[in-house]
C-alpha cells in the first residue's frame, strides 16, 4: 500500500465528495492526510492512531484516501469483552449472573471509551476488535492507491485493522451478544487508506463471517508454522481462534500427527472434542504451567509440543505455552491477553531455548483463507453458525 496520496487535481478542500444520497461530507485536503492516519491523532498530535491516546472522530469532513462507514456490529476483542466483564462485575455495575445486566455494563463501558478516545480502545488491554459497516462515502484517491481494493459506497465490508486505531463515533448501542463479543450499534467509522477490509461474503450470515474475520490471523500462522508430522498445542482450543488453529493444525499435520487441545470451559471442551480434530482435549486451567504441562506430557508419551499456539482470553497463559514447547521449538502467542515481560523473563528463567513470536493480526490472505476454512470444515462452520450466528 502506498503511502502517498495522490489526489484529483479536481478535487478542492472544501468541495463535497462522493457519499451515499443525503449525506453531506466535505473534502478535508491531502496536505495533513497520510496513508496511515496520522493526521487524525490528536494526543499526541501526528502520532500513530493505534498508540494515540485520542483520535478524531469528527466525520463532517473526511481526509484524502479515507472511507466512511456506517457501522452496524462492533466485534470486541474476546480479551478486551471479558476484561469489560469482569470489571463491570468487580465494580458493581452488575450482577454475574445477570447476564442482560452484565451486557449492558459491557455496552456503557464501550460508549464511555469511545466518548473519551475517539476509537474503541479498551485501556487496559490495549486491544479492540473489528467491525461491520456500509461504506457510505468515500474521499478522493484511493483510486490511485497501489494495492487499494476496489471499493464503492453501497458495500458492506467488515474492516480487517483493530478498533483500536479505528476513528468511531456511536449514536446508540443495541443487543450485545456476549458469546460472540458482538454489539449491534448505530454509528459511523472511518478507515484510513492503509486500512484492510474484506467484503462480506455472499455464501455465509454476516455474523458468521464477521466472528471468524476476527481472528482471521490465526490459521494462516498455524499453515505457515505447523509441519508434516508436528505435535501441535492449542491452549484455549475450545474458542473461536482455537478451534481454528486445532483445524488447521490437524490439516497440517496430518492423521498420524498429535494435536492437543486445553480448554478450560467444559461445555466449550467437549464442543471441540466432538469436532473430532484433537487426539486429546484436556479439560485444564492454562494458568496452571505446570498441571497443563504434566497432562501434555501424559497425552503425548512424553514428548513435548513442536509447536503451541496460546488462544486464551484470559492473562497469565505464558508459561504453560512455553513449558510444553520442546527445544527450538515455536510458542505462538496469539492472545493480546499476553505479556511480552512475562514471556521473555519466563522462557529465560525456566531455560527454555523457543522462538517467542506475537500474534500478528495480519497474512497476506488471511481472510480469504479463514472464510474458506468456513467451506473446508462443515462440522466447525455449523459449531460457529450455533455459537455466533
Ligand atoms: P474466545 O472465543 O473467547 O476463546 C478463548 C478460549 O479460551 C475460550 O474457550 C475460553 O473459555 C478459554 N479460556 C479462558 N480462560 C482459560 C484458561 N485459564 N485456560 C484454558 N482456556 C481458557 O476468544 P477468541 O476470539 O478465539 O480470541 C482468543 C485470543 O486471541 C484473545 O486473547 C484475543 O484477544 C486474541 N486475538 C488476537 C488477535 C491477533 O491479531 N493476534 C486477533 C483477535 C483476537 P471461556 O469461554 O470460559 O472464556
Amino acid at each position: 500500500m502506498a503511502s502517498d496520496l495522490p489526489v484529483s487535481a479536481f478535487t478542492e478542500k472544501g468541495a463535497e465528495i462522493g457519499a451515499e444520497i443525503g449525506l453531506s461530507v466535505k473534502f478535508a485536503g491531502s496536505e495533513k492526510a497520510d496513508a496511515f492516519g496520522t493526521h487524525r491523532s490528536l494526543e499526541p498530535a501526528g502520532s500513530l492512531p493505534q498508540p494515540a491516546q485520542r483520535v478524531d472522530n469528527d466525520f463532517s469532513r473526511l481526509f484524502a484516501g479515507e472511507m466512511l462507514l456506517a457501522v452496524e456490529t462492533l466485534n470486541v476483542d474476546a480479551a478486551s469483552f471479558r476484561q469489560m466483564e469482569e470489571a463491570a462485575v468487580a465494580a458493581g455495575e452488575a450482577d454475574a449472573s445477570d447476564a442482560a445486566a452484565v451486557g449492558r455494563a459491557v455496552a456503557a463501558r464501550v460508549l464511555a471509551t469511545v466518548k473519551a478516545r475517539g476509537k474503541q480502545h479498551n485501556p487496559v488491554t490495549g486491544s479492540g476488535g473489528m467491525l461491520l459497516g456500509r461504506v457510505i462515502a468515500l474521499a478522493p484517491g484511493r483510486d490511485k492507491l497501489v494495492g487499494a481494493a476496489p471499493v464503492a459506497v453501497g458495500d458492506r465490508v467488515a474492516t480487517l485493522v483493530s478498533l483500536s486505531l479505528t476513528p468511531l463515533a456511536i449514536d446508540s448501542i443495541g443487543e450485545v451478544r456476549a458469546t460472540s463479543a458482538q454489539l449491534d450499534v448505530t454509528g459511523k467509522a472511518v478507515l484510513f487508506a492503509s486500512g484492510a477490509f474484506a467484503r462480506m461474503p455472499a455464501d455465509m450470515a454476516d455474523r458468521l463471517a464477521l466472528a471468524v474475520l476476527d481472528v482471521a490471523g490465526a490459521a494462516p500462522q498455524v499453515a505457515r508454522l505447523v509441519k508434516p508430522g508436528n505435535t501441535t498445542l492449542v491452549l484455549g482450543a475450545g474458542g473461536k481462534s482455537g478451534i481454528l488453529c486445532a483445524a488447521e493444525a490437524r490439516r497440517q499435520a496430518g492423521p498420524g500427527a498429535k494435536v492437543i487441545g486445553v480448554e478450560s470451559y467444559a461445555a466449550y471442551a467437549d464442543d471441540l472434542r466432538a469436532l473430532g480434530l484433537c487426539d486429546e482435549v484436556i479439560v485444564a486451567d492454562a494458568r496452571d504451567a505446570v498441571a497443563v504441562r504434566t497432562a501434555v506430557l501424559a497425552a503425548t508419551g512424553g514428548h513435548e509440543a513442536d509447536v503451541a499456539f496460546s488462544c486464551v482470553n484470559v492473562p497469565d497463559a505464558e508459561m504453560a505455552t512455553i513449558l510444553c514447547t520442546r527445544d527450538r521449538g515455536v510458542a505462538y502467542f496469539f492472545a493480546m491477553s499476553t505479556s511480552f515481560t512475562k514471556s521473555a523473563l519466563g522462557a529465560e528463567g525456566v531455560g527454555k531455548d523457543v522462538d517467542l513470536m506475537m500474534g500478528n493480526g495480519y497474512a497476506h490472505g488471511h481472510a480469504d483463507h479463514t472464510l474458506q476454512m468456513m467451506r473446508d470444515f462443515p462440522r466447525v462452520r455449523a459449531l460457529f453458525e450455533r455459537r455466533y450466528t
